[in-house]
């Protein structure tokens, strides 16, 4: 038996593996080939005792070898009480339900979903997983959620028109929002490496996209996992553009601090364009809905935003109808609303989810139909005369846009205009330099080339 250490760059820090193969050369093979998956090279490990992951991959051929495999999960788990470990191969083929019984072990990963440990890994780590027992189908949906390990290329989502790409940077979410089923669904936070996604923006506007859009469950948080922080990832696209223009997905006010306000408001890179969900404008709403900010936190955050760029498109979210929101409540919202300096409003009425604490106080007190779909109504209205208001001020400016399909184009702060452009012109995808004109009444605004 021979002990096979690789020492590789993983998700969080350094993930070590020390992995023990028993049985056949096919057996040893399958388990030098896992343990390489856990991404890079090979180094000697001193023992187990230094390593993040053990891995056994056992064999079932006699009784014997099962009871050596199990085992050797003893002396390994003994001399390394805190690693994660693994057992695949036969032995987790056979005898996977009692080796999942086992205190010693982690998890049982089935030689049909081997092939997705990195991924399988991160789901554990995140708390994503059913149970420890790992088959073909939780190892394919392990990999939904994973973020690429180190080096590995992100995913892009690139509409049609090659107009935008969404590149996912950061999965889940550790806050508890009493409304909110995500932390449960997402698991915890994880983010790419800067570096990766340096690259991907770089090669996607290398190849032509004018505008990627940075998104994760919980973006604000984007690094936290990794000792990094999101700032720091604008901060080296600032130092060195990309050939295309970055968007920000929506980020939670709790964790956008003045640092993050104020680099996307003076950068030449990210478009002027924050979505910061305020969900309520009232102290005791907020409160309860678990939110971890209160109004004048984020007041401070939206006039500073204002202050810095007077374009900034400054979005938000709201949810009209909370359990529990009293006629005073809701009053409060409107006023706090209308005070700041908000381009647009998405406005939900309340929608118990449920297993969530929300939902419970929604069943034990629901509001009346009328009073949620009032007040859904009321805020759009608020939303729709900031957007009005916002537009008329963007009239006779300049502004950048990403020309899309069917005669239209989208400005660097996000508004959508109808393009003045001779057929020829009017190819999605392209960036141009444009003088806004108001439109006929009601219409969009005009964008003509400068
Ligand atoms: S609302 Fe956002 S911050 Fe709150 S739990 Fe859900 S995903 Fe997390």
């Amino acid at each position: 038996m021979t002990a096979v250490s690789t020492n590789q760059t993983a998700r969080f820090s350094a993930r070590r593996i020390y992995s023990v193969p028993l049985g056949c050369k096919v057996s040893r093979i399958d388990a030098a080939a896992l343990a390489d998956s856990v991404e890079g090279g090979e180094a000697a490990l001193a023992g187990p005792g230094d390593a993040d992951v053990l891995l056994v991959h056992g064999c079932a051929v006699t009784d014997r070898a099962e009871r050596d495999g199990r085992r050797l999960v003893r002396r390994l788990r003994r001399a390394n009480p805190r690693a994660t470990l693994v057992v695949s191969g036969c032995l987790a083929e056979r005898a996977g339900g009692s080796l999942a019984r086992m205190p010693e072990v982690d998890l049982v990963v089935s030689l049909a979903a081997r092939g997705a440990l990195p991924e399988i890994l991160d789901a554990h780590a995140a708390g994503l997983l059913p149970g420890r027992i790992v088959t073909a189908a939780d190892a394919a949906r392990a990999a939904l959620f994973a973020m690429p390990a180190a080096g590995r290329p992100l995913e892009a989502l690139i509409d049609p028109d090659r107009t935008r790409a969404f590149l996912k940077i950061q999965d889940g979410c550790e806050r508890r929002c009493a409304f909110c089923v995500v932390p449960s669904l997402r698991g915890k936070e994880r983010s790419a490496r800067i570096e990766d996604v340096v690259d991907a923006v770089r090669r996607l506007g290398d190849a032509g996209v004018p505008e990627v859009v940075l998104a994760g469950v919980h973006l604000a948080a984007f690094g936290h996992d990794r000792g990094t922080r999101l700032v720091d990832l604008l901060a080296r696209l600032e130092a060195d553009p990309p050939a295309c223009r970055v968007r920000l997905s929506s980020l939670e006010p709790m964790e956008a601090g003045d640092e993050l306000v104020d680099l996307v408001a003076s950068s030449r890179v990210v478009v002027p364009h924050l979505h910061l969900p305020l969900q309520s404008g009232s102290l005791s709403v907020l409160k309860r809905m678990r939110r971890g900010i209160v109004p004048a936190r984020y007041r401070a955050l939206a006039e500073r935003a204002a202050r810095a760029n007077p374009r900034l498109h400054l979005a938000t979210d709201l949810i009209a109808g909370f359990p529990g929101e009293t006629d005073a409540d809701f009053a409060e919202t409107c006023r706090f609303v209308e005070d700041l300096p908000f381009a647009s409003l998405h406005v939900f009425p309340f929608s118990p989810r449920g297993g969530t604490d929300a939902a419970a106080w929604h069943l034990e007190n629901p509001l009346a139909s009328g009073v949620l779909t009032e007040r859904t109504r009321a805020l759009r209205r608020i939303g729709a005369a900031k957007a009005r208001a916002f537009a008329a001020r963007a009239a006779g400016t300049t502004a950048e846009i990403v020309t899309l399909r069917g005669n239209r184009g989208l400005t660097d702060h996000y508004l959508e205009v109808s393009l003045e452009l001779p057929p020829e012109g009017r190819l999605p995808g392209r960036r141009l330099q444009t003088r806004l004109v108001s439109g006929a009444a009601g219409m969009p605004l005009e964008a003509h080339p400068c």
